[in-house]
């Protein structure tokens, strides 16, 4: 069993999750404006893994007996100037949510909570799987800055990325 203020921050996070994936869709349809359909696909992809980190806090609420709350979802922002912000902001976004998962772990560590501490876990080491893969977007991104050539091949190359849930 939660306590009622893990329970609430938990499902806090579930809108955050969601929220990221409704935010990557922005950023989908930005590259789809720009006719970079790799690019798209990146965000397309990583928005489901966003839907995958949700369905993930929502199942452990079931696991712990709790009920899961929903609210509202706002979009956290969907003017970008350029490819290379576009990534700056889902960098600056997963900075956000990883200090959530650490604000979960700290409660979760003085409420002696081992389950969700082990659940947290897994998103501790995703959020730096999630943080690199941004900041190294960003590296490749101002390396081909003025190439229009190099930004086609970097596009064909994300046109291959797929949403593989990894086995638990
Ligand atoms: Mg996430």
């Amino acid at each position: 069993m939660l306590s009622e203020k893990l329970l609430n921050e938990i499902n806090k996070q579930i809108k955050y999750e969601l929220e990221s994936a409704h935010y990557y869709v922005a950023m989908e349809a930005y590259f789809d404006s720009q006719d970079l359909p790799g690019f798209a696909n990146f965000f397309k992809v990583q928005a489901e893994e966003e839907r995958f980190h949700a369905q993930k806090f929502y199942d452990f609420v079931y696991e712990m007996d709790g009920d899961v709350e929903l609210t509202g979802l706002e979009l956290v922002g969907k003017e970008f100037d350029s490819c290379v912000d576009v990534f700056k902001k889902a960098l600056e976004h997963e900075k956000f949510v990883t200090s959530r998962i650490y604000e979960l772990m700290e409660i979760a560590e003085d409420e002696k909570e081992y389950a969700t501490q082990s659940m947290l876990k897994w998103f501790v080491d995703e959020q730096v799987e999630e943080e690199n893969s941004m900041k190294d977007m960003i590296v490749k991104l101002e390396r081909v800055e003025k190439s229009p050539n190099g930004l086609y091949m970097l596009d064909k190359e994300l046109a291959g990325r797929t949403f593989t849930p990894e086995a638990e």
